[in-house]
């Protein structure tokens, strides 16, 4: 099966000569560096490649190929991919009048395969590392910059192989990629440790409000603190991540205030947990140990909704 879904997409790469490439909203370093791994390897093989990611990709400067990334499809296409998103929502407006994609490659336990091809495997700890995989098998090459944004989406997802689901298979792939002339300690500085003093401020913020209820951790970012600080971006700046530090929660949560009346929750949870159900039941998805979901509603209510359901999860799971 494995084997006939390759060649397919072998053959469909070979008889196209443009090809678009999407990723989600708020795109993080396995969402940038799976979309750029990919369209460069494509553009080494002569094709003409679009990619596209909503939010732009200002946080990712340091990848190879970043500034080719468009907020906005042009024109038509032969072929069209979307990476590391389960849904076709993920992608926000990036596909507007334009079809369903020829080909969905993602990590997500969630994905609802709504491609023409869907190369889902949720074993594996980013889209990146699929990519990995296939790209040879697509009858592709990796260069150093193709490394360079596969490693960064490995090392992205994983938290710099912190993540409870990384295995020597996946520091076998790592060490490929460095062969290739990936460089790990400028991603992992670029990726992982530097922030800007504005993203520090904002966590500020967000620590401020600190909140810890029986293994619940959780706090928000809201509109008014990202036009108070300075911040650009509508995320939480990997906030998330600090919470996660806090050795008494079982689930750390965040939320952060969009515009349009919506609200963006991430949830972190020790291995023992599984919180992609409930994202998914908010409409959202991921993975067992973090999931995330763009809910409609106000801030307040919205974190009362979210926290009694999660509060449920952990009791259910004591149980
Ligand atoms: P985040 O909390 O945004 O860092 O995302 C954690 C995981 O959940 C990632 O794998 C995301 O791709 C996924 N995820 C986040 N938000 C959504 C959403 N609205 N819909 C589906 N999956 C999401
Ligand atoms: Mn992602
Ligand atoms: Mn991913």
């Amino acid at each position: 099966m494995t084997q006939e879904i390759n060649l397919k997409i072998k053959d469909k790469i070979a008889a196209s000569e443009r090809i678009l490439i999407v990723s989600h909203v708020r795109p993080d370093a396995d969402a940038a560096g799976s979309l750029l791994g990919l369209g460069l390897a494509l553009q080494q093989a002569g094709k003409t490649v679009q990619m596209v990611l909503q939010d732009g990709a200002d946080n990712f400067d340091y990848l190879p190929g970043s500034d080719q990334i468009l907020r906005q499809a042009e024109g038509s296409f032969d072929m069209i991919v979307v990476v590391d998103c389960s849904d076709s929502q993920r992608v926000g407006h990036a596909l507007d009048g334009y079809g369903a994609p020829d080909l969905v490659v993602d990590h997500h336990k969630t994905n609802l395969n709504f491609g023409a091809n869907n190369v889902v495997e949720p074993e594996q700890v980013a889209t990146a590392a699929i990519l990995y995989d296939r790209i040879p098998e697509w009858g592709l090459a990796f260069n150093s910059d193709v490394a360079n944004c596969l490693l960064s989406g490995i090392v992205g997802d994983t938290i710099g192989f912190r993540t409870s689901n990384v295995d020597a298979s996946v520091l076998r792939r790592a060490a490929a990629l460095m062969e290739h002339g990936a460089d790990l300690a400028h991603i992992y500085r670029e990726e992982l440790v530097l922030k800007s003093y504005t993203a520090v401020r904002y966590w500020g913020a967000g620590l401020n409000r600190l909140l810890y209820e029986d293994g619940l951790v959780w706090t928000y970012l809201s509109l008014v603190d990202r036009e108070k600080i300075g911040y650009a971006g509508n995320d939480d700046a990997d906030l998330v991540n600090v919470l996660s530090a806090v050795r008494e929660a079982e689930i750390a949560l965040i939320f952060i205030e969009q515009t349009h009346n919506q609200v963006k929750v991430s949830w972190r949870a020790q291995p023992d947990l599984d919180v992609s159900e409930i994202a998914f039941s908010f409409g959202g998805g991921g993975h067992a140990a973090a999931a995330g979901a763009d809910i409609e509603g106000d801030l307040q209510e919205v974190m009362t909704r979210v926290i009694e359901k999660t509060r449920e999860l952990l009791d259910n799971s004591r149980k």
